[in-house]
C-alpha cells in the first residue's frame, strides 16, 4: 500500500527515521569510498548507481524509482520497472538534492548516493507536486513544515502509554525514562504536558515496537532503513522498528556497533510528528528526516521551536538556553564534522531514521 493511498484515507503518518549527515558534514567526496558503505542498509544497492547518468540503463534504477516514488519525487504515471535513466528521473533527483541541501545537478554523485542509501523517514517529502521540505523557505518563515491542514491536538494535556513492547528487550523502566525525557523536550517549549498512563487507560498517544508488516500498510524493513513512524494529530500512534539496534542507555556515540540507533533521538523526532510537525530541511533540526547511526540529536533547534510554538504557543518558562546551539548538539555536530563521509563506512548505512507519515502530511 502506498503512502498516498493511506494518506487519502486517514491521517497516517509513517515516518521512518534516518539520517545521514552528509549534507552538512561534507568533506570532499574523495575522502571516502562507497565501497566502505555498509551492506546493512536496505538501500545499499544504490551504491551500484554511482556515476549513472541520463541515457544509461541499470538494473538498480527500478529500485531507485520505487524509492523516489514512495517519497513523492516521481508521479504515479511513471513506469517504475523501467531501467532507464530518463529526463523525469533526472528532474526528480534535482528536487531531492534541493531538499537535502545537495548540489542540484540531477547526477548520481557520491554524496547523493550516500544520502539516498541512508535510512530515512517514510514520510513523503513531496505531495501532489508540492515540495514539502522547502515550502517554508518559499514562504519566508522557518524551514519547518506541517501536515496538510495543519492538524493539532485540541487539548494541552496529553497522555501516552506503551502498548506493545514485547518485541524488544529494553527494560520497561528504561523505556519510561527515555520517552519521558523526549516528551519533556517538547513540553519545555510549549504549553503542552505529557503524562504516562497504563496501557489500557485509553491514552492519547500509544507507543509500540513492531517487526515487518504490522497492519498499517507501512511494514518495517529490518536493521536501519526506516526506523520508526508516527501519525499526525489526533491519531496518536507511534511505531518503532523492533529490529533496530536501539541504544536506550549510555551514550550511543560510545557504541562499537555500526548500526546502533539512539532511541531518544528517534523518539524526539517522532513526537514532533505526533504533535503535527512535518520534516524540515534545516540540518540541525530534530525534524530533519535522517539521522546517522551512532549519533545523537535530541535538542530542539530554533527551527523546531518556532514551528511547534506557531502551532501551540510558547511555554512561559521556555528558556532560550534550550535552543540551537546547546552543548549536546554542539558536541554531536563537531563529532560528525570530524568523521564526515568517512563514517559512511558504517554510515550511509549509518543513517537512521524516523519516518512519520501522514496522510496529510505531504503538502507542506
Ligand atoms: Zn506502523
Ligand atoms: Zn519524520
Amino acid at each position: 500500500m502506498s503512502l498516498y493511498s493511506l494518506s487519502s484515507s486517514s491521517t497516517l503518518l509513517a515516518c521512518s527515521t534516518l539520517l545521514i549527515l552528509l549534507s552538512w558534514t561534507a568533506p570532499s567526496t574523495s575522502a571516502f569510498s562507497l565501497s566502505d558503505l555498509s551492506s546493512t542498509s536496505p538501500w545499499s544497492a544504490f551504491l551500484n548507481l554511482t556515476g549513472c547518468h541520463l541515457g544509461d540503463r541499470n538494473p538498480v534504477l527500478p529500485t531507485l524509482k520505487n524509492y523516489l516514488h514512495h517519497f513523492g519525487y516521481l508521479p504515479d504515471s511513471v513506469d517504475l520497472s523501467d531501467d532507464s535513466f530518463d529526463d523525469i528521473l533526472e528532474s526528480a533527483l534535482r528536487t531531492y538534492q534541493q531538499n537535502f541541501a545537495l548540489d542540484a545537478t540531477g547526477h548520481l554523485d557520491l554524496r547523493t548516493i550516500a544520502q539516498l542509501a541512508s535510512p530515512r523517514c517514510g514520510v513523503p517529502d513531496i505531495v501532489n507536486g508540492t515540495t514539502s521540505m522547502i515550502a517554508g523557505r518559499i514562504h519566508g518563515r522557518g524551514l519547518y513544515t506541517y501536515f496538510q491542514g495543519e492538524p493539532t491536538w485540541p487539548q494541552r494535556d496529553l497522555t501516552y502509554a506503551f502498548t506493545d513492547v514485547s518485541a524488544v528487550s529494553i527494560d520497561r523502566s528504561v523505556l519510561g525514562a527515555v520517552f519521558g525525557r523526549a516528551f519533556a523536550r517538547w513540553a519545555a517549549a510549549t504549553p503542552l504536558t505529557f503524562k504516562e498512563v497504563a496501557a489500557d487507560a485509553g491514552a492519547d498517544i500509544t507507543i509500540g515496537f513492531f517487526k515487518g508488516d504490522h497492519g498499517d500498510g507501512e511494514p518495517f524493513d529490518g536493521v536501519l532503513g526506516t526506523l520508526a513512524h508516527a501519525f499526525s494529530p489526533t491519531n496518536g500512534r507511534f511505531h518503532l522498528d523492533a529490529a533496530e539496534n536501539w541504544v536506550a542507555e549510555g551514550d550511543v556515540r560510545d557504541s562499537n556497533s555500526r548500526d546502533a540507533v539512539d532511541l531518544e533521538s528517534v523518539a524526539v523526532h517522532e513526537i514532533g510528528h505526533l504533535l503535527g510537525m512535518g520534516h524540515s530541511s534545516a540540518a540541525d533540526a530534530v525534524m530533519f528526516p535522517t539521522i546517522s547511526a551512532g549519533s545523537r540529536r535530541v535538542d530542539l533547534a530554533s527551527d523546531d521551536v518556532e514551528g511547534v510554538q506557531r502551532l501551540y504557543g510558547s511555554n512561559p518558562d521556555f528558556r532560550k538556553a534550550m535552543a540551537p546551539t546547546g552543548g549536546e548538539r554542539q558536541q554531536r555536530d563537531s563529532s560528525h564534522g570530524e568523521v564526515g563521509l568517512e563514517r559512511l563506512g558504517w554510515g550511509a548505512a549509518v543513517g537512521l531514521f524516523l519516518a512519520v507519515v501522514t496522510v496529510n502530511l505531504l503538502d507542506l
